[in-house]
């Protein structure tokens, strides 16, 4: 067996862990020991569980891997933002990146390597889609955020994730639901559900599925015009699902009391940022509990767009707020790292290796049920 065909136990949901503990014949708490050491206290090698006896620790590394991702690069914003560069054991880049506001802590984590969706204005989509990425992969970038948090800045926790990085999350829908569920596992690093956003260009069927899982993160859609005619020729994808689909889905999708689903509105300078443009996305979205998050188009070399005059984004915003939707205009984070929205192309402007150190993880603590 190679290493990759082993079992990964950071793929494992808890439920899955025990299974395979049982199916090789050790007791079944020992799914759960390892499980807490891999998921709760981000531990990479069976070296590190030391309540563990050795000939444990070695069955384990015999029969499962602890599936992770290289840090082949971190770029550090002038803001603070961190864009790190990550490779997957086929040798493919993706990027995740760490966004300190205040007190606050968002990680931006990737779905897919590329993208399949197409949307005009973003460099991921200038890849294509590579391959997705499996829920280990996907947790994994939390895992690594969180020990590099821990170290270069102690007191510093994560505490928002958004799945807005490289790729489609509902493209990936499985993977993507697994990893909700193995995060916010109250034993694993148990993320609370409502600071987590999983955000979508769209895919209504997905959306459907979505709003009957067990597991309810915050959505957000990328809705980025507020016609179909304009919407159809920024992202393809209007042209299978409509705003009109769109909307209808939203609007039967069970949101859970006090909370509200996030648009995304692209800014492209003449396409989309007319007065009539707001009052058309006012009118569109009465009625439908949201917020809408204006993000001015941030530039990479492979589009024919451009960002609109700060006066141009002002009156969006004053006529939106002015016919009575809540709008937020994203100020661009990590834009000289090409870490902002829809700058995720695995470039890199050649900055050293900074080397992660690994420290040993301290033991989980003892289960309480
Ligand atoms: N595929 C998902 C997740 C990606 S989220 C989705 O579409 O929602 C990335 C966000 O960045 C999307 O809202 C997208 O509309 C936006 N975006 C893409 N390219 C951009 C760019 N160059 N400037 C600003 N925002 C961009």
């Amino acid at each position: 067996m190679t290493a990759v065909d082993k079992p990964d136990l950071r793929a494992m949901t808890l439920p899955e862990a025990e299974a395979f503990a049982e199916a090789q014949g050790w007791p079944r708490f020992r799914g759960e020991q390892v499980w807490r050491w891999v998921h709760d206290r981000g531990a990479r090698d069976f070296e590190e569980m030391s309540n563990l006896p050795r000939a444990a620790r070695a069955e384990l590394a015999e029969r499962t891997r602890i599936g992770s991702l290289q840090v082949a690069e971190i770029q550090t914003s002038r803001d603070g933002t961190r864009k790190l560069r990550l490779t997957t054991h086929d040798g493919r880049s993706i990027e995740s990146v760490i966004i300190p506001d205040g007190d606050k802590t968002t990680q931006c984590i990737s779905s897919q390597v590329g993208c399949a969706v197409d949307c005009q204005f973003c460099a991921t989509a200038k890849m294509g889609l590579v391959r997705n990425l499996d829920a280990g992969e996907i947790v994994d970038q939390v895992y690594l955020a969180r020990r590099l948090i821990a170290e270069v800045e102690p007191g510093r926790r994560l505490s928002n994730l958004v799945y807005m990085g490289m790729g489609e999350p509902l493209h990936n829908y499985e993977q993507v639901v697994k990893s909700l569920r193995i995060l916010t596992h109250d034993k694993g690093a148990g993320l609370s559900q409502r600071r987590i956003t999983v955000s979508t260009a769209g895919l209504v069927p997905k959306l459907e599925k979505l709003g009957n899982e067990d597991v309810r993160p915050n959505l957000a859609v990328s809705l980025n015009a507020a016609n179909d005619e304009t919407r159809s020729e920024i992202m393809p994808i209007n042209k299978k699902w409509n705003i009109g689909k769109l909307l209808a889905a939203l609007k039967a999708y069970p949101l859970e009391q006090r909370r509200r689903i996030t648009f995304e509105y692209v800014l492209l300078a003449g396409v989309n940022d007319s007065l009539r443009d707001a009052a058309q996305l006012a009118k569109l979205l009465r009625g439908v509990r949201c917020k809408v998050n204006i993000i001015p188009w941030n530039p990479h070399p492979e589009a024919p767009y451009q960002r609109p005059a700060p006066e141009v984004i002002d009156a969006f915003q004053a006529e939106c707020k002015r016919l009575g939707l809540p709008t937020y205009l994203r100020t661009p984070r990590g834009d000289d790292i090409d870490a902002a929205c829809g700058q995720l192309a695995n470039r890199s402007n050649g900055a050293p290796l900074v080397p992660l150190r690994v420290r040993k993880a301290a033991p989980p603590a003892p289960a309480v049920d």
